[in-house]
């Protein structure tokens, strides 16, 4: 009740540089302008905003089939992120969420059943508190008329992932799968780094029985 009552006299301040924002908006008018959105016209097997020779995409032989995002990981885009991780992610999940459905390529979306979040990771939910991807999952879901099924689980908590090395990341163990996916799935997760995770968590439904993956993130990082 306190926190209505503040949001309604005081302006919400940028995640990004602090100054005055909109009422409800995550970022100024100047950071909103300076985001940096992908268009779809890029590989949409890895999300990288380019086209991708088929045995040079980052993506080739993963779990998932495809895999976009609307915007870079880069600028305010970043402090939209990490707001949504560390404390904001109510403020933020809504928004992004909006983006993401708003701007989808509709071959990527065709045929999905339902949205399945990336599972979080048990340490890092226990000290922040909120599941990011759990939220973006139930707001993307409810945005594209999809149900949210939360069918992974992570028991253990994975090593952070800049602490491996590539092969290390390919390795990452599977998410436990709580009930049979159906068959066509949209994996909903914040952001798509090196796609370890996201691969580790499309070949957990492929193994239960789900026949497509296809990845909706937030943000990309572009390596
Ligand atoms: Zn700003
Ligand atoms: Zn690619």
């Amino acid at each position: 009740m306190l926190d209505l009552l503040a949001a309604a006299v005081a302006p919400d301040r940028c995640l990004h540089c602090r100054a005055a924002a909109r009422l409800g908006a995550p970022l100024c008018d100047a950071c909103r302008r300076a985001l940096p959105w992908l268009g779809t016209d890029g590989c949409l097997r890895c999300g990288l905003p380019r086209a991708c020779l088929r045995r040079r995409c980052p993506a080739r032989g993963a779990a998932f089939s495809g895999a976009w995002a609307p915007l870079a990981y880069e600028g305010p885009a970043r402090a939209l992120a990490l707001a949504a991780k560390e404390h904001a992610a109510r403020r933020v999940a809504p928004w992004l969420a909006a983006a993401m459905t708003a701007r989808a390529p509709a071959a990527l979306l065709a045929g999905t059943e339902a949205v399945v979040p990336v599972p979080p990771d048990p340490a890092r939910l226990r000290r922040r508190g909120e599941d990011h991807a759990g939220l973006l999952g139930a707001h993307v879901a409810r945005a594209v008329g999809l149900p949210c099924l939360p069918l992974l689980a992570r028991a253990r908590s994975a090593p952070a992932q800049h602490a491996q090395d590539r092969a290390g990341r390919r390795r990452l163990a599977a998410p436990d799968v709580l009930a049979p996916p159906p068959a066509t799935v949209l994996l909903v997760d914040d952001v798509h780094t090196t796609g370890a995770t996201l691969g580790a968590a499309a070949g957990a439904l492929r193994a239960a029985g789900a026949r497509r993956v296809v990845a909706l993130t937030a943000l990309r990082t572009l390596r």
